[in-house]
């Protein structure tokens, strides 16, 4: 059992505290699994210690006129390999669209980056019942027009909105079924098996129930990204071979 980690650090560390995360992550014998996803002003110090290393969000236009948005021919000319796309808090604060997303999908194929595209039900939706039905909108959304070749290079993080930051997790079941729900659709309609993690309130407490479920590849990991030890245990205890 070896899971992928991708760890979106969101905006929380300032720079003293990334020289002594880089430290500290640098002690850890196998980081080949591990994804990172630092604030981009940190990015290339990551990069130089060859962490593999992406972005948090990319602009869906190309370089250019364009106050305060990041590039991918940018991201790609400091070293990033990927970027998660669609997270639910640029969704909800920068009002991006599945139609962004989608956007934002092609245009990293075509720079061969790896997409991580979020998708996930807010507690609304949860509790009316309609989480395969909101998973699936976004799916057919975000990959929409895109071949097998194209879908194959994507890693999916299913993220249920009500359990990012709050502590409050799905029950194992309910990963196992949504995690299949999504792997269906992807094995349906491109032929093959997807990679696909789940992500919210993923500590170093939860990771043991976690690790037990079918299907899961791997996690999205927002606060405890942030935290050297807490990040460290939860690497250390996705790691083991079986
Ligand atoms: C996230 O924002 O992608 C995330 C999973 O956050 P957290 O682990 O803090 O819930």
């Amino acid at each position: 059992m070896k899971k992928l980690i991708v760890g979106n650090q969101k905006s929380y560390l300032k720079s003293n505290e990334v020289n002594d995360f880089i430290a500290g992550l640098r002690m850890v014998k196998d980081l080949s699994h591990v994804l990172i996803c630092p604030s981009s002003i940190y990015m290339e110090r990551y990069i130089k210690h060859n962490f593999i290393t992406g972005c948090q969000d990319v602009s869906k236009y190309p370089s250019g006129a364009d106050t305060g948005e990041l590039s991918i021919e940018q991201i790609k000319s400091i070293g990033a390999s990927f970027s998660l796309v669609g997270h639910s808090e640029q969704r909800s604060r920068k009002n991006e669209t599945i139609e962004d997303t989608n956007i934002k999908i092609r245009q990293l194929l075509e720079e061969e980056l790896v997409p991580i595209l979020c998708v996930g039900e807010s507690k609304a939706e949860r509790d009316a019942n309609k989480t395969e039905e909101v998973v699936l909108n976004e799916l057919q959304g975000a990959l929409d027009d895109l071949s097998t070749k194209d879908v194959e290079k994507i890693i999916i993080a299913y993220e249920p909105i009500w359990s990012i930051g709050t502590g409050i997790i799905p029950t194992n079941d309910e990963i196992e079924n949504i995690i299949s729900f999504i792997r269906e659709y992807i094995e349906d309609n491109y032929h093959i098996s997807g990679i696909i993690l789940y992500g919210g309130s993923v500590n170093p407490h939860n990771i043991d129930t976690l690790n037990t479920i079918d299907g899961v590849d791997g996690y999205l990991i927002g606060g405890a990204s942030s935290k050297i030890d807490e990040f460290i245990e939860i690497i250390n205890k996705c790691t083991k071979e079986e």
